[in-house]
């Protein structure tokens, strides 16, 4: 999996992808960042890529000529998606992670200021994504929400059976972790976790995903295939 990461800013990208899982799997080839600045296309001849909005308002525009010529610069040659980062887009979720997690190659656009010029979008933005209700100051920070998200996916980068028990894999949060030592300041680890038996510690575990998805987000539910034994399980 290729990102191409259109930004202002490479430094977030490239600094922030270097620690951990993402390191460990760009090391490995599984996965490739690539930060464009894009502030090297412009053709302005103070090195500007935003200005004024047209219609007035406030606040700059980031210019489609700087952003136009990053994009045709990453050469792209296979059918790729390009994905704006915008809080007006399709809010961002597991789902969306996982369809994203079966392309080859990602261009992703941060902006800055008060957004890019509305036709960059329409020349070459194939998704418009929001990763939440709330206003960031540039695209960099939902790149690597993105970059993050997508990479735990791409085979390889962590264990198949850690992303199969995740919040979300089944529709569900998922349920509380424990690991050594067994009490900490007066709080111990649940028996059924010692207990050695496999079908008592799933069920067990199923209904605490139950318990915590209805206390912090009933509405997950909808979207949930319920077993009889889960409706058996809500009903006591
Ligand atoms: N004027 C824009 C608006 O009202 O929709 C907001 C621009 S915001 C200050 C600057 C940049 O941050 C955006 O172009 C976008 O790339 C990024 N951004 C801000 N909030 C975001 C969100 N919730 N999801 C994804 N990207 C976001």
């Amino acid at each position: 999996m290729v990102f191409k990461v259109l930004t202002l800013f490479p430094e977030v990208i490239l600094q922030a992808t270097n620690f951990s899982i993402l390191k460990r799997a760009q090391q490995r080839n599984l996965i490739r960042i690539e930060a464009v600045n894009i502030r090297d296309y412009t053709k302005d001849k103070h090195k500007r890529t935003d200005d004024y909005p047209y219609g007035g308002g406030f606040g700059m525009v980031m210019t489609a000529q700087p952003i136009i010529d990053a994009y045709e610069s990453t050469k792209p040659d296979k059918p790729h998606r390009v994905i704006y980062l915008t809080p007006q887009g399709r809010r961002y979720t597991q789902d969306i992670a996982k369809e994203l997690s079966k392309e080859e190659e990602l261009v992703i656009i941060c902006g800055h200021y008060e957004g890019i010029d509305q036709r960059v979008i329409d020349l070459i933005v194939t998704d418009e994504i929001s990763i939440g209700d709330y206003v960031l100051s540039g695209g960099e920070y939902a790149a690597l929400v993105l970059i993050d998200s997508i990479s735990r996916l791409v085979e390889g980068v962590i264990e198949k059976e850690s992303v199969q028990e995740e919040s979300f894999s089944d529709g569900l949060l998922e349920y509380p972790q424990y690991t050594r030592p067994y009490e900490f300041r007066g709080l111990k680890v649940p028996d059924v976790l010692l207990s050695g038996d496999h079908e008592k510690i799933k069920k067990w575990r199923r209904e605490q995903s139950l318990l915590k998805t209805i206390k912090s987000r009933p509405e997950l539910l909808n979207g949930v295939a319920l077993t009889k034994e889960d409706r058996e399980f809500l009903i006591k």
